[in-house]
């Protein structure tokens, strides 16, 4: 089992945000913005590489859950960035697909 395998079934804690069938969304650690949820399928896909044609109904709840998490903290009218890190140049360390939300200050663009 992946650390987020571990976060979703709960045998590591974190603090969460929501769950759902699905997916569970919990505060970043080491946040890089006011606010930064991690939203991840509860099922183990290890990057976007990984995705398949099957994963398509999951994959558009984990895209809708973004909002969702943003509502939630109370960021959805200032603004937020939704962030899908894959592979090494994008600097991905976690290989369990994740949903970055980031909010609560202005960012910049391009990201570095
Ligand atoms: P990425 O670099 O896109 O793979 O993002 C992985 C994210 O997971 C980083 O922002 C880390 O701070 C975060 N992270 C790592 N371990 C934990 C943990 N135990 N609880 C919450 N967030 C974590
Ligand atoms: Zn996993």
């Amino acid at each position: 089992m992946c650390l987020f395998c571990k976060i979703a079934s709960k045998q590591i804690p974190s603090k969460m945000v929501f769950e759902d069938d699905d997916l569970f969304a919990f505060h970043d650690i080491n946040p890089g913005a006011p606010t930064h949820v991690l939203v991840i399928p509860k099922a183990h896909i290890s990057s976007m590489n990984d995705a398949t044609p099957d994963h398509q109904a999951l994959m558009g709840k984990l895209l809708l859950a973004g909002p969702r998490a943003a509502k939630i903290a109370g960021i959805d009218a200032s603004g937020y960035r939704l962030v899908v890190n894959t592979g090494a140049d994008a600097g991905q360390s976690v290989f369990h697909v994740h949903l970055h939300v980031l909010g609560g200050r202005p960012m910049a663009w391009p990201p570095g």
